[in-house]
């Protein structure tokens, strides 16, 4: 159990990273009536902000930089919040209890939180770092996309996850010739149902968007360099004016390893978030927490609602309200018009139904794993996904024919109104 009575005395809670989870925890720890110091450090420049837009809305120009901001200044300011951005922690000194930060100075904690977030992962091949070679994850990154995208022809994406689904969506919507290089046999194959992917693939497909499954990238070749066409091993060559890699992301977790703490996919945590050390916790991507809903295994979830809960009950914690973690993960991905909502953990699974018909664009998928629902991903079908989350959080049972039977009543099942 967390040390409650320590808690109590807080004084100083020193937030690293000033992304999703970090900004949620330094305002719901005055939510909360925390009034000790607050210290909010991020090495990106500017306001804390969401990057979901960033391959959505933003690209097109629907959104600007100050919409993505997750607070004004002024709610820094107004919630004495020491916001220090465009800054590096470097160093912790856990005998000390402080920061060093990449201004030389330090900084003392009572409780440090570790929100360092993810970062993509990088291809290890001949023209990875070539002009017109771009990843997605900051703000920075989608500028310089904004700014290529009016001007190319055609794309090669490496990666048919998140990032490559949604940028495929876009940039087929503006009239470029997409191809996705993929190395497993199917779209979002990690996250989703072979039901799924394959509706995602027919709707891309449908739209001019070319895959390749199986796909090992080579090379990316160049001329005066400048990308202009990847490789792959079977021979094949893809032309394209620009190559965006999408393909997963690695934990930051140097500053807690070097730290001494334990760090396996991320910074290891138990149900409460802390880390062996009771001063330091970690959330959100970086965080490798046991997943009530994968049966307790340790997991690492990439999502705004992992991020946000986290946060949330940390700050639940150091105010003295402990409670070990066990929000049902959801999250969403806009593709087109297709608006995909995953509840629960649908991987991995050994049976799927379909509710409703794929046909009309609007249909579930319900995951078992060992005869209970593990997740369900809705397309364009908010109200399963919303009763979804009501089933799994209650955990009321429900069996296959049951899910599959669109005359059923869920909701009736989720509230307990309807004994299994
Ligand atoms: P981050 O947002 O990565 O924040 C961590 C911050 O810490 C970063 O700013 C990092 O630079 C900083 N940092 C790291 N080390 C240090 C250090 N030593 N000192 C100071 N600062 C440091 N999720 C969804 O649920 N739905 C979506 O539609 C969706 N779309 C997405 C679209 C894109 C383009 C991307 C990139 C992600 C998307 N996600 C989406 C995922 C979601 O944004 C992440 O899961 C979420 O941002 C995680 O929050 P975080 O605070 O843990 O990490
Ligand atoms: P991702 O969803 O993990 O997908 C990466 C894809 O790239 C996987 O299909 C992976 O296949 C494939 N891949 C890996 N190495 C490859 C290689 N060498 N060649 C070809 N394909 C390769 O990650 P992402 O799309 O890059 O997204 C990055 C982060 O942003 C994630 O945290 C993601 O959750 C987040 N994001 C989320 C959303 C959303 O939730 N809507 C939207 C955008 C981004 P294997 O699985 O076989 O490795």
């Amino acid at each position: 159990m967390p040390e409650t009575s320590a808690m109590a005395d807080l004084q100083d809670v020193v937030v690293v990273g000033a992304g999703q989870a970090g900004f949620q925890a330094a305002a719901s720890l005055r939510d909360n009536g925390f009034a000790g110091r607050i210290s909010l450090i991020g090495d990106e420049p500017g306001l804390p902000y969401q990057r979901p837009p960033l391959s959505k809305a933003y690209l097109t120009g629907a959104t600007d930089r100050v919409a993505l901001n997750l607070r004004p200044e002024s709610f820094f300011t107004q919630a004495a919040i020491d916001l220090r951005t465009g800054q590096r922690v470097m160093f912790i000194d856990r005998a000390r209890k402080c920061i060093r930060l990449s201004n030389e100075t330090t900084l003392p904690y009572d409780h440090l939180v570790l929100a360092t977030g993810a970062r993509n992962r990088t291809l290890d091949l001949p023209g990875a770092d070539l002009d017109g070679v771009l990843q997605l994850r900051s703000a920075g990154d989608a500028d310089a996309l904004r700014n290529r995208l009016p001007d190319i022809k055609r794309i090669a994406i490496i990666g048919a996850g998140f990032i490559g689904l949604e940028l495929a969506a876009l940039a087929s919507s503006m009239g470029i010739a997409v191809t996705i290089l993929e190395a497993s046999t199917r779209p979002m194959s990690r996250a989703l149902s072979e039901t799924m992917s394959r509706f995602f693939l027919e709707a891309h497909q449908a739209t001019g968007v070319r895959f390749v499954f199986d796909a090992v990238v080579t090379r990316i070749r160049d001329h005066q360099g400048r990308a202009i066409a990847v490789d792959t091993a079977d021979g094949q060559t893809h032309p394209a004016d620009l190559v965006l890699v999408g393909v997963g992301v690695v934990p930051n977790v140097e500053l807690a390893a070097d730290a001494g703490l334990a760090v396996a996919n991320g910074i290891v945590v138990d149900a409460h978030l802390a880390t062996a050390d009771p001063s330091i916790s970690a959330i959100g991507d970086c965080a490798a927490y046991p997943q009530p809903f994968a049966g307790g295994e340790r997991r690492r979830i990439e999502s705004v609602q992992n991020a946000v809960d986290h946060a949330r009950c940390l700050a639940a914690r150091l105010t003295g309200k402990p409670q070990p973690y066990r929000a049902v993960p959801w999250f969403w991905s806009d593709q087109g018009p297709f608006k995909l909502q995953i509840a629960g953990l649908p991987a991995p699974h050994d049976h799927h139904v379909v509710r409703g018909d794929p046909s009309s664009s609007a249909f579930s998928v319900f995951c078992f794993r060992d005869g209970r629902l593990a997740g369900v991903e809705s397309v364009n079908k908010a109200a399963d996904h919303m009763i979804a989350r009501r089933l799994l959080s209650s955990g009321a049972a429900l069996s296959p024919d049951e899910a599959a039977n669109q005359t059923f009543d869920l909701k009736a099942r989720a509230t307990g109104s309807l004994a299994a």
